[in-house]
């Protein structure tokens, strides 16, 4: 059975009855029906295969950029396939701006909308017009313009009712010619006369220094989302520990970072067999080396466990788990 230890970033080992690659929309539509217990993978940067899967993985690697301009924007047609941060490299190369936050972020194009990336002030929701995509129950393709996709915090609809029901194919940004960098977040606030390609050097800088390399610690970016919580519920949370971190997020919710959360929960550093929280970005469990799906399991579950219990904030894992059946809910 092929191995899926180089096809998902936490590396863990584990295997699939089948590995298949489709480069186009007949091929990819013709495998998932091949296969009826499938698993579609981009480059597998926000899965993590706990145990051996009993069905087939499908690669995605529709390719291909197509331009074309207007006076004021820039739209690109994008294959699911690509890398995403190649089409920001290339994008900013070419002069047309604005992706430049969302830099080094893992993973495939396809991928992008479906936990609507973020990072930086910035959302791929942002920038996107609309998405491509095929829907195995007809073979259609269909097009969901920026509005029908929902997107939300790390959400969209096709995490939601379109789960495992579609392939997205292509899809489609907008990129105007005229746009202000956003430094509103973090170190790009420091940022003296700030340009898109400064920007960018920045936030590649930042994230190497901060976040662990899946290629020498396999991991997958952030385990957990941050929790967004009510208004009500964050005053109760505040009375107790008035140096809670937050940020008023829409619908008079509050939203607060989990990396404090466990960092307060004593999470950080913590090992559980060959999985620990990393200690410089507790968000980030990482694999050790030989690690186990059960000491990753195990791991994220104590930490949900105790954050809930000393904080009453339910976490919510960010990192799709996948067992022998599909994905797994912790
Ligand atoms: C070091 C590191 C840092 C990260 N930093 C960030 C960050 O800053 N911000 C952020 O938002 N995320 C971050 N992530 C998470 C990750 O980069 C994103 O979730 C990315 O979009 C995953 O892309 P992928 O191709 O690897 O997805 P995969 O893991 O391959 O797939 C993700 C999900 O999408 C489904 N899927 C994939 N392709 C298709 C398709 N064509 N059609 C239908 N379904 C599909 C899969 O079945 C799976 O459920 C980080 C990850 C790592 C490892």
């Amino acid at each position: 059975m092929p191995s899926l230890q180089n096809y998902h970033s936490f590396h863990l080992q584990a295997e699939a009855q089948q590995l298949e690659t489709f480069h186009d929309v007949p091929s990819a539509l013709s495998l998932c029906r091949q296969y009826p217990q499938h698993y579609l993978l981009g480059e597998g940067s926000n899965t993590v295969f706990i145990e051996n899967y009993d069905g087939a993985v499908l690669l995605n690697r529709i390719t291909g950029i197509e331009v074309s301009n207007s006076d004021t924007a820039v739209s690109l047609r994008v294959g699911a396939g690509e890398n995403w941060h190649n089409l920001v490299t290339t994008a900013l190369a070419q002069g047309w701006h604005g992706m430049e936050n969302l830099a080094l972020i893992p993973g495939a194009v396809g991928a992008s909308p479906i936990q609507n990336i973020g990072a930086y002030g910035l959302e791929v929701a942002d920038f996107i017009t609309s998405v491509e995509m095929v829907e195995l129950a007809t073979g259609l393709t269909q097009v969901l313009n920026n509005a029908e996709c929902q997107f939300g915090y790390r959400d969209s609809i096709f995490k939601q009712a379109l789960l495992g029901k579609v392939i997205i194919t292509h899809v489609n940004f907008c990129l105007p010619k005229t746009y202000s960098l956003n430094t509103r977040y973090g170190e790009l606030k420091a940022l003296e006369n700030p340009t898109a390609q400064s920007i960018y050097n920045e936030v590649i800088r930042v994230r190497r220094a901060k976040l662990p390399d899946p290629d020498v610690a396999g991991n997958a970016g952030s385990f957990f989302k941050n929790p967004v919580i009510s208004a009500t519920a964050f005053s109760k949370l505040q009375a107790r520990y008035p140096e809670v971190p937050h940020y008023p997020v829409a619908d008079d919710n509050v939203k607060i970072p989990a990396a404090w959360l466990i960092d307060q929960a004593g999470y950080k550093g913590k090992q559980v067999g060959k999985v620990k929280c990393h200690i410089t970005q507790p968000l980030v469990l990482t694999n050790l080396g030989q690690a186990t799906g059960s000491d990753v399991v195990l791991l994220a579950r104590e930490i949900m466990d105790t954050v809930n219990t000393r904080f009453n904030v339910a976490l919510e894992p960010e990192v799709r788990l996948v067992g022998k059946e599909g994905l797994v809910n912790l």
